[in-house]
């Protein structure tokens, strides 16, 4: 039986239910911890947290369940203790990571680490577990630098992901798929088959012109329409957002043409770290206006469940 690392544990891939495939309980970038504007307490955490993850497993009921996959690397926020104690709160299944946003939020301690300790460090992770906490990471974060070009630790931390994922089995995903001929050449170079690679934030306001989808399709990665919501009919967008309208037309044009290639999610964070967040973008865009959007294009019930069940539960499962 495939399985998929959470958490609480390991879950049978088809209990996963709607899967958001990148999302964050709460991403700031490394030291923010150290702005005390913007501390926050547990009690605060919570109280923002619990009640968008009980509503994401509400609509997931439906569907036999929901699962949030947390993208949130090493530095920037990642506090699986508390992940496990909502997870149980909630009902809702949270996969945690292992890996980095990308180099440039590698803190120095991991600047300089050679490809075979990261791929140590991710494996530790995902075969033994996270600290003390016992759960093991169900997936690989990997990213390209602010800048647009892969530098060469992130050419380190992608070639040491791959070597992990091969080895335990379970998937990368990427943070940008900007210079996707690096990162296509590095994840060949180690024999890693490219459906076990999501290529993310293809769709974003920024780097949606910038980023080669249909060419990652044709070379056997999945594409990933992760930034769903983002969108510039917000009250206060951010620099990435982009017009409802477009991002969907995209992401149908796409899905027509690649079936099986693309994955959504709607990036959001429960609790932001160290800046405010975008007001008004939770997770459950996907099943408030992601899934509304769709039906009224005419896609039918059953592509919603192949995209947001089927789909992410072959990719999240650990290939043994
Ligand atoms: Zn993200």
């Amino acid at each position: 039986m495939s399985r998929v690392n959470t958490v609480l544990g390991p879950v049978a891939a088809e209990e996963l239910g709607v899967v958001a495939v990148h999302e964050h309980i709460g991403y700031g970038m490394p030291g923010s911890e150290l702005d005390s504007r913007w501390w926050k307490t547990p009690e605060e955490r919570y109280e923002e947290t619990v009640p968008k993850l009980r509503r994401f497993h509400e609509h997931g009921r439906p569907y036999g369940g929901g699962t949030f996959v947390d993208a949130t690397g090493i530095c920037n926020g990642r506090d699986v203790d508390y992940y496990r104690s909502l997870s149980t709160k909630t009902g809702v299944h949270i996969v945690a990571c292992t890996g980095f946003v990308g180099g440039d939020t590698a803190l120095p301690f991991f600047s300089r680490a050679s490809v075979e300790y990261l791929a140590d460090q991710f494996v530790h992770e995902i075969t033994v577990g996270i600290g003390g906490t016992g759960a093991r990471a169900g997936v690989i974060k990997v990213g390209v630098s602010r800048g647009g070009r892969m530098t060469d630790l992130d050419k380190r931390i992608y070639r040491a992901a791959a070597r992990a994922a091969l080895s335990t089995g379970v998937p990368v995903l990427t943070h940008l798929a900007i210079d996707a001929e690096n990162a296509i050449a590095i994840f060949r170079e180690e024999a890693l088959p490219l459906d076990r690679v999501l290529f993310g934030h293809a769709d974003d306001g920024v780097n949606a012109a910038k980023t080669r989808d249909t060419w990652i399709a044709e070379q056997g990665g999945r594409v990933g329409f992760d930034t769903f919501g983002y969108e510039t009919e917000l009250d206060d967008p951010p620099f990435w957002a982009r017009p409802r309208k477009e991002r969907l037309e995209h992401f149908l044009r796409f899905v027509e043409r690649h079936p099986g290639s693309a994955l959504a999610s709607a990036d959001a964070n429960c609790s932001p770290l160290g800046w405010p967040g975008v007001k008004g973008h939770t997770v459950n865009y996907i099943f408030e206006d992601l899934m509304p959007d769709l039906r009224a294009a005419g896609v039918d019930e059953a592509t919603i469940t192949r995209l947001f069940v089927d789909d992410p539960a072959d990719f999240l499962s650990i290939h043994d």
